[in-house]
């Protein structure tokens, strides 16, 4: 698999991933409807003095989940929290993190389609009515009690919506689809991160990398790495077109923003399957990757630049995919 393009986080990535972290939404350009939104549901909580409502915010890897939480609790001027589900394996692991939420922070859940039932029913109540049950004293002497919580908004990220239970999605208030970005925004995001890390750009450099991209500013701030590298040792430091499509080619990245592993599926579904039907667990065993990162990763892009299509029977290559892909 690429590395470029791999979804999960790579050791040592979050420090840069937080150094060209946007913190206001006028630095975060692209998904207008959803950030239009936000602003009104803040505004309206902010004049109303209350919390604003729990969020859900749904979409594949790198779109903007976390940034976007953490802009709503700037914006709303209170503390965020940020955890994971995986980190939240025991209802005590929760209560501790909610009986300590200062009143209107934000509570950030990433992965939350991953917490545990018995987590999950845990924040049933403490969404509705900010209370907890606790259980003091040790043995006999145990027993229940309610906690009341400062009222506060629990924001979850996913990237399959689907998986989430229909009594946990209902109690979310707010729920935001987010989208593959468009080049225009995605020049906009490489340009601001290319001054953050101080290496000079021009428009076609950055063009190419926003077309190359994939729609995921994730994936254009690691480009613009990996292309600010070729620009210092095999260019004259600045980021151009040629040495932009030198670079990205070098690095596997095709004309469509398809890398190594995008390739790979589309070309063994052509070549072992006939173009489809395939299941996603076939493919997942053919290529020895996880279905659940193929479906996360992968899947969501191909689909809607039209390479690939999920029917009751499995994956399917488009025509589109056959001829503007596969020819070249
Ligand atoms: P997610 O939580 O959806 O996986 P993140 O919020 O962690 O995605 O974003 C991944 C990276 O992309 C971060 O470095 C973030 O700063 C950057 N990013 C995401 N969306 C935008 C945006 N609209 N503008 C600028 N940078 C963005």
């Amino acid at each position: 698999m690429s590395r470029i393009l791999e979804g999960d986080m790579l050791e040592g990535e979050t420090k840069w991933e937080n150094q060209l972290r946007p913190h206001r939404f006028e630095d975060f350009p692209g998904q207008d409807d959803v950030k239009d939104k936000l602003r009104i549901f803040i505004k309206a909580a902010k004049n109303r003095k209350e919390p604003l409502d729990h969020t859900l915010l749904c979409g594949p890897p790198g779109l903007g989940k976390t940034t976007l939480a953490r802009i709503l609790a700037e914006d709303l001027g209170v503390e965020c929290r940020v955890t994971s589900a995986p980190a939240l394996d025991k209802k005590g692991d929760l209560a501790a993190v909610l009986t300590s939420l200062k009143p209107f922070s934000v509570l950030f859940i990433d992965e939350i389609h991953r917490l545990n039932h018995h987590v999950e029913e845990y924040l049933y109540s403490a969404m509705e009515d900010y209370s907890i049950d606790i259980v003091t004293g040790e043995g006999l002497g145990a027993r229940p009690m309610v906690f009341k919580l400062a009222p506060f908004t629990l924001v979850g990220a996913t990237t399959r919506a689907g998986l989430l239970s229909q009594p946990f999605r209902e109690r979310f208030g707010i729920v935001e689809r987010l989208q593959f970005y468009d080049r225009a925004a995605l020049e906009k995001i490489v340009v601001r991160s290319a001054q953050i890390l101080q290496v000079e750009i021009d428009e076609d450099g950055a063009s190419e990398i926003a077309r190359r991209s994939r729609g995921t500013p994730r994936v254009a701030n690691r480009l613009l790495k990996r292309v600010r590298d070729y620009a210092q040792v095999k260019g004259n430091g600045k980021i151009e077109k040629d040495i932009a499509m030198f670079a990205l080619n070098a690095l596997g990245v095709d004309q469509h923003g398809l890398d190594l592993m995008d390739r790979r599926i589309l070309q063994l579904i052509q070549q072992k399957y006939a173009g489809g039907p395939v299941g996603i667990e076939t493919l997942a065993a053919a290529l020895s990757e996880e279905a659940e990162t193929l479906e996360e990763v992968y899947e969501p892009y191909l689909i809607q630049e039209g390479f690939l299509q999920k029917t009751q029977r499995g994956r399917v290559l488009t025509d589109f995919a056959k001829k503007q892909f596969l020819e070249v």
